[in-house]
């Protein structure tokens, strides 16, 4: 719609009627936005795997059937699979799918998928990664959890009240939305994850406890349910498809708050079904589920803000942020977009901290 507006911008300059057809344009634009393009993008989330002898040869396949379509993504490819994050539009989306599970190595995908109305990645990233999830160690991919589908997961929720239930994303995604009664232990990497299962051996009985872990989209618990396995808990069950499949199949049942997705949606319901909001603005405490990266570029941290303390901070995380050399334009019509690189917004290179800084997070 952006390229059609710009096209019809020029049209009505050509014919000097600029001011009048502009503004009518922009009324015809709007309307038809809201009432024609609303959700003609999908949003797929997905992962499978599944031994792949030649992953550069498949990121190059995921190339050249992706390029030529309106879409954007972060795929990754490894010798254990793919993981991937796209977004297309709906007829493209479509036919992508369609040849992935046309294949016999992916016949068995499953896809979750949304609607939106627009693109939310910045760019088409299609690459190999040597581990699909942050993991610095090894990972025996046959000592995995027990895999519970939605339903099961909300039986068992609901069933058996004896059970520990983990929430292995990281922090940011917590304070925005979790299941009721939910622990989040302290694993930025798969080592203090190690840590935390050997301490919580003296705390249950691993023969007896039923532990039952959850992420996004449920590739996380296939790496990090193998470190429980391998101390030696045996009843371990993750939730397939993660979050999103739960919000898509269930619902919101059990569910606070929102959940935290990395591409420019940042923060997304998981059902049509309102939830008590957890989610609390980092300066005046407010109930807030709205995540912005800090308009320092050199901070570029992220938090959540209600709007009044995002106007009186202009966009920045603390006070000596709102002061620093390199600030990024407070971006008024869309203040959630997160942040892009350096050359959007600057002609001179960027610190050394904001060049490795990332776009609206990894891949979860
Ligand atoms: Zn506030
Ligand atoms: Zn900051």
């Amino acid at each position: 719609m952006d390229r059609l507006y710009k096209l019809y911008r020029a049209l009505a300059q050509q014919a000097s009627l600029f001011t009048y057809l502009e503004g009518f344009g922009l009324i015809c634009y709007h309307v038809l936005l809201t009432i024609t393009v609303n959700m003609s993008y999908s949003v797929l989330a997905y992962y499978h795997l599944t031994p792949i002898a030649d992953p550069h040869a498949e990121v190059s396949a995921q190339k050249d059937f992706l390029s030529p379509l309106d879409a954007t993504s972060r795929i990754y490819v490894s010798e254990q699979g793919i993981n991937g994050q796209m977004c297309a539009a709906e007829a493209d989306a479509k036919s992508y799918m369609e040849w992935m599970l046309s294949r016999p190595e992916f016949r068995d995908v499953a896809f979750k998928i949304h609607p939106y109305h627009e693109q939310v990645f910045p760019r088409l990233t299609i690459k190999y990664r040597r581990q699909l999830v942050a993991f610095d160690q090894e990972v025996d991919m046959a000592a995995r959890a027990q895999h519970l589908a939605p339903e099961q997961w909300k039986e068992m929720l609901e069933a058996d009240d004896d059970h520990l239930l983990l929430d292995i994303r990281n922090d940011y995604e917590w304070k925005l939305g979790r299941f009721e009664g939910a622990e989040m232990p302290p694993c930025e990497t798969s080592r203090d994850f190690e840590s935390y299962a050997e301490n919580l051996l003296s705390r249950v009985d691993p023969k007896t406890k039923p532990i039952m872990m959850y992420c996004t989209g449920g590739i996380r618990c296939e790496y990090y349910s193998s470190i429980l396995k391998k101390k030696g808990f045996e009843k371990i069950y993750q939730l397939q498809g993660g979050v999103i499949g739960y919000g898509l199949k269930v619902g919101s049942d059990h569910w606070l708050g929102k959940l935290f997705v990395f591409d420019d949606r940042l923060s997304i319901p998981i059902s049509e079904k309102k939830t008590t909001v957890v989610g609390e603005c980092h300066f005046c405490k407010t109930a807030s589920e709205s995540y912005y990266n800090c308009a320092n570029m050199d901070c570029n941290g992220l938090y959540l803000c209600c709007p009044d303390c995002l106007e009186k901070h202009a966009g920045c995380c603390q006070e000596s942020c709102q002061s620093a050399p390199r600030l990024r334009p407070y971006h008024q019509q869309n203040p959630h977009k997160p942040f892009r690189r350096w050359h959007h917004y600057f002609a001179e290179k960027p610190s050394k901290n904001e060049q490795s800084g990332c776009e609206s997070g990894s891949a979860a």
